[in-house]
Parts: structure tokens; sequence; C-alpha cells
């Protein structure tokens, strides 16, 4: 498939994290074989992308009662993956931003971990897209774990399927032009779940850009590459196997496109990084 970079042929495309809470861990946890207890943050949040052809979400962040659907969960898994600081909700940021009822056009799921579909209360009635691969794996389970947590945050939402069934891009085995134009280019990173799907935002107003979904949890794991800590690694991915080719692949891509930013949706130093860059972006054309 040809690559198509040529940014003036390209549209403006906004690019915002909203970060809506956060937990710190010890580097060690996040970084299989760093001996490290230095505090790493570990976001969540969801992407608020400007597209000229729609305005939409990457994944959704935490909705402002969360804790009202943790309640009945276990105290293990309270104190350890969804355990977090709520900073600010989705539908918080949005109103922020100004962002009313009925503007978004659809919201776009990384994958269906609780911690990506945990937003959706706030935003009723918005479509969700969901690599079809994910939506049938998880009907055999992620939908219904934890008293069927994931299914009920995301009830009420209409579920559109996609598939990435389009030709290699920049060496990863399929893609989805989204909009046809060559801007947001979707391709499977699989293994953390089936469908673990990452997106290439490619545009005229500044750097490409890769979300990688969970693929990663902070940059540094697919630099080295290096899992997580086996503990929390086994509990959360899905395909040992599957999640390390991909960490590989991503090294890969890292290694012939160190300039662009490869954003995991729990690393909260690399979108705030990424921000920032974007701010002074702003400043310089102003
Ligand atoms: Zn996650």
């Amino acid at each position: 498939m040809r690559t198509r970079l040529d940014s003036e042929a390209l549209p403006a495309v906004e690019v915002s994290f909203l970060r809506c809470g956060s937990i710190s861990i010890p580097e060690l946890i996040a970084v299989r074989g760093a001996f490290s207890l230095v505090p790493r943050v570990i976001s969540h949040s969801a992407v608020l992308i400007r597209h000229p052809k729609a305005l939409f979400l990457y994944d959704t962040g935490l909705c402002s009662d969360i804790d009202r659907y943790l309640v009945d969960q276990s105290l293990f898994f309270r104190k350890t993956l969804a355990n977090f600081h709520l900073e600010q909700s989705l539908g918080s940021h949005l109103r922020e931003r100004g962002v009313g009822r009925g503007e978004l056009d659809f919201a776009l799921l990384s994958h269906l971990h609780w911690d990506h579909v945990s937003g959706i209360p706030d935003i009723p009635g918005v479509s969700l897209r969901v690599n079809r691969v994910e939506y049938e794996a998880a009907k055999h389970g992620l939908l219904n774990a934890g008293n069927g947590l994931v299914r009920r945050l995301m009830s009420g939402n209409a579920i559109e399927c996609f598939d990435c069934a389009g030709p290699t891009y920049e060496g990863f085995r399929s893609s989805l032009d989204l909009f046809g134009d060559g801007s947001i280019i979707l391709v499977p990173l699989p293994g953390h779940t089936a469908g673990n799907t990452g997106m290439f935002i490619n545009r005229s107003n500044g750097p490409r850009l890769f979300l990688l979904g969970d693929a990663v949890w902070v940059a540094e794991n697919y630099k080295r590459p290096a899992t997580m800590h086996p503990f929390i690694w086994s509990r959360v991915t899905s395909d040992d196997a599957t999640a390390r080719q991909t960490l590989i692949d991503l090294h890969r891509y890292a290694l012939h496109h160190p300039k662009t930013p490869m954003i995991g949706m729990h690393d909260a130093a690399s979108q705030e990084q990424f921000m920032k860059s974007e701010k002074y972006i702003e400043a310089a054309r102003i």
C-alpha cells in the first residue's frame, strides 16, 4: 500500500489527550527488568480527535460515576488493576472543550478492557466502533467478566464493528483507512487482547502520531523491548506470544521512525510530552 505522507494532501487533524485518572507505580512494575522504584504515572485517558470528516474519540477514559460501576467488583481487583485516582471525568473534559451532546460522531475503542470503555456512560447515544475480532472474542469472555462490567458500561450505545481488511501498512499485517484519505489508518496490534487496534494519524498540521491502545504501558516496553512485570503481564495479556511479537513489531517500527510519537493509552509521560509539543506547534503558528 502506498504510504501517503504528502502533508500538503492531508487534512489538518487536532489531537488532544483527555486525562481522566491516574496512579503511580514503581518502574519495575511497568517494565520487566527495570530494577528501579522510580514512580511512573499510569494514566486513564481518552483522545479527542477533530478531523474535517468527524469529531471522535479514541478510547473513552473514565465517566463521572465510575466508582458506582466498580463497587461490586472484588477487593483484589479494586486494589490492583482498578486502583486509580479520578482526576476529571470524560464528560467534564468534553464540556470544558465546548463539545456538546450530539457533536461527537463516534468513539473508536482500542479494545474492550473495562478501563477503555469506562467513559461511555458520559457519552450516551454515541456509537461505538470496535474491531470485529475484538468484539467476537469479547462475547466469549470480556463482555461478561466481573458481573458483566464491560457490558454494563457499554449498554445503551450502538456498536458498529469494523474490519482491518486492507493491505499491510508500515510493516503491520493489515489496515483500515478510516476515511479513505490516508489520514487515519487503523492497524491490528494484537496480543494484549485479540483485537487491540492501533491508530496512525497522518496530518498536515503536525507530526504523524501512532496510538498504540494497550500494546504497551510505557514507551520502554517497545524501546527495549520488554513486557511489564510478569505478574501484571500475565494478568492483562490474552495471548503472550502474540503480544510479544507486537512489541517486537513496534520496536522495529520505532527504530525506523524515531521521530514518530508512539503513545500507549496509559503512558502519561508520553501523552504529556505530546501535548506540550502540540502547544508549541500551535504557538509557532499564531
Ligand atoms: Zn488499559
